[in-house]
């Protein structure tokens, strides 16, 4: 049995402290806020979770392993987090053909989707969309209580909320003016690792708006997927509302660089932008619930998400991209490996 700390109660650190406690190992997991952490950027209503990354055929079989592994979590948790609606793409035929073929090599579903399918829908012009059955909307803030609830009913775990680290080591972290010992050390604070350790990562800051559909949209968008590439620059996404969610938009157009997390801009002039974008068919209709701006922490070099050794010990997830809820299981399973290896111990 190894003494696993992980730093941050987001979907990473959580995921990974379940894999690691299932193992049979001690876990701590501590967070400078609550647990679950509102303020993480993990906390939402949804996050998508796209299986079909066109031209990226390992990507892709990643994605259907974490897909797998968040089916597993919703049996594990007894809370149903995953909205199993599927993700649409929208792209020209070329892409389309080139969707379908890593499709194929990846062996995972996709269908073809005519634009007329989805009404409430603009698909730009010259495009059509692939349907991914595999993608789905995750719950955030659902998954994020039910892990808590297990995880502080484990007798193997120990949660620390309101616990700030402030070094680490081979070994151990520093928190609250204490030095806890571990065999493996996670860092996983989201945009604020790097605030901590690990190389560097450019921040970016991007705004959401959250729709209420017309009444009469109501029943349609209960089952719709997600679509993505869309918009004027086709950068722009939705996530369908349900299951007590609202519908959420974004795009590139509204993710800016910024220095820091905490020097706030307005984001008015970002959620105008953006409900000025060609997403929604009688856009004027849908009521404008509320904004929100979240965080990305991307690797300087590749601009992709990283874990990175730092110590022989210490793992940091110092950069989390727009896949980095879906794909935490996967981060889970790395960390559990190298647990269960005593690689590091
Ligand atoms: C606009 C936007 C949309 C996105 N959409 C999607 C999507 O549709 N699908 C998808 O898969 N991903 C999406 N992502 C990415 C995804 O949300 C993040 O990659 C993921 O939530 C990061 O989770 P995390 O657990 O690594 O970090 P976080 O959720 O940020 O958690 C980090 C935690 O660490 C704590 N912490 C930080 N520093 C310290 C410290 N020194 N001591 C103690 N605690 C600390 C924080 O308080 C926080 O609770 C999106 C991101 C953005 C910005």
């Amino acid at each position: 049995m190894a003494a696993v700390a992980v730093v941050g109660a987001g979907v990473t650190g959580l995921v990974t402290a379940i894999g690691c406690a299932r193992a049979g190992h001690r876990v701590t997991v501590l967070d400078r806020g609550a647990v679950p952490n509102p303020a993480s950027t993990s906390s939402d209503q949804h996050r998508a979770l796209r299986v079909l990354r066109p031209d990226d055929v390992d990507g892709t079989a990643r994605m259907a392993e974490a897909r797998r592994r968040w089916a597993e979590l919703e049996s594990l948790l007894r809370t149903d987090f995953v909205r199993p609606v599927g993700v649409v793409t929208a792209g020209t035929p070329d892409e389309l053909a080139r969707a379908f073929d890593t499709a194929r090599q990846a062996d995972v579903p996709a269908t073809a989707v005519a634009p007329e399918a989805l009404p409430p829908v603009l698909f730009p012009d010259g495009t059509s969309g692939v349907f991914d059955p595999g993608g789905a909307v995750l719950l955030a803030d659902r998954f994020l209580r039910a892990a808590v609830g297990w995880l502080a009913a484990h007798p193997g775990v120990t949660l620390r909320p309101g616990c700030a680290v402030t070094g680490v080591q081979d070994h151990s972290v520093l928190a609250d003016g204490e030095e806890l010992q571990a065999d493996v050390v996670l860092l996983a604070g989201g945009p604020w690792t790097r605030d901590l350790a690990g190389p560097p990562v450019v921040l970016h800051r991007q705004t959401m708006v959250y729709l209420r559909p017309p009444s009469h949209l109501t029943k349609w968008w209960a089952t719709a997927p997600g679509v993505g590439r869309i918009g004027a620059e086709r950068s722009a996404w939705l996530l369908p509302p349900g299951d007590g969610t609202l519908l959420k938009i974004s795009s590139d157009a509204v993710c800016r660089e910024v220095a820091t997390t905490a020097d706030a801009d307005d984001p008015g002039p970002w959620a105008r932008r953006l409900l000025a974008e060609p997403i929604l068919a009688g856009a004027e209709d849908y009521v404008v619930a509320g904004t929100k701006d979240c965080h990305y922490a991307a690797d300087a070099g590749t601009g992709g998400p990283v874990l990175a050794r730092l110590h022989p010990s210490v793992w940091a997830r110092s950069a989390c991209g727009g896949s980095g809820f879906g794909a935490a299981p996967l981060v889970a399973r790395e960390i559990l490996g190298r647990v269960n290896d005593k690689e590091c111990a």
